[in-house]
């Protein structure tokens, strides 16, 4: 199937999405680990260090899924800082509630669309969306939502998959149109979902196009560092 998805309409997209999402919910943990040889967990660790949150911070983790960056920010910030996991999707937000309780975390857990946040302006010290921005409908209203929430100093870091570098592109498209949707099937009984995240990384911005996106929105002193020859890669940006 090619899902098309920069033709398709904005809410059909929304839609899909949280089919996706409702869908792999269960395996996803074990996904990620199969899919990224466990890098994944590296990728978060630089993303949350790069963030240079201290103790006594506040965090807000869109998209945060199942808890993996939040419990990173959490173990940073201390008993004085505030870590809040958000994300739109239910099932996603209920496996991890669950998990970061077993382990004794206790966080706030909010159920909201990234691009339209229930909290006040100029509050926090740190967003931070880590594979969750290729999934949002509008790029520029959920950036300038995140620019909206931080306090001037604050930092956003967006960690995403990203344009791989040129020469190692024809083997890491067919890992991820081929591998992946198999994967998909055999472990998570779901080819579709992964025949999707093949799609969305195609069209999303490039490094360089997605710093530019932030300039415009307002981000401030944008940087972004590649992981992996590209093939992730974290933005980081301030509001002042
Ligand atoms: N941040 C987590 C991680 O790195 O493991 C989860 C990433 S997962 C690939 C993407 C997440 O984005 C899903 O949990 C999905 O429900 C969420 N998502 C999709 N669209 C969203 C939106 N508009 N607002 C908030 N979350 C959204």
């Amino acid at each position: 199937t090619d899902f098309g998805f920069q033709k398709i309409p904005e809410q059909e997209k929304a839609i899909r999405v949280a089919n996706v999402f409702h869908s792999v919910a269960a395996r996803y943990d074990l996904m990620n680990d199969l899919m990224s040889a466990g890098l994944h967990r590296l990728w978060k660790r630089f993303a949350v260090r790069l963030s240079g949150v201290r103790e006594g911070a506040r965090v807000l983790d869109v998209a945060g899924g199942t808890g993996d960056v939040a419990r990173l920010f959490a173990g940073r910030v201390g008993s004085r800082g505030e870590v809040w996991l958000t994300d739109i999707n239910r099932s996603m937000l209920e496996i991890g509630r669950d998990r970061l309780l077993d382990e004794g975390l206790a966080l706030p857990v909010v159920q909201c669309d990234g691009e339209r946040l229930p909290f006040r302006s100029n509050h926090f010290d740190c967003v931070s969306v880590a594979f969750g921005l290729r999934n949002m409908t509008r790029k520029e209203t959920a950036l300038a939502e995140w620019l909206r929430v931080l306090r001037p100093g604050g930092r956003l870091i967006v960690l995403e998959f990203s344009r791989v570098w040129k020469p190692l592109a024809p083997l890491y498209d067919l890992y991820s149109f081929n591998v992946l949707p198999l994967m998909g099937r055999i472990v998570a009984h779901d080819a579709a979902s992964y025949q999707y995240l093949a799609e969305s990384i195609r069209v999303h911005p490039s490094q360089e196009e997605l710093k530019e996106l932030m300039e415009q929105v307002g981000f401030q002193r944008v940087e972004y560092f590649n992981l992996c020859a590209g093939i992730v890669a974290v933005h980081r940006g301030y509001k002042f």
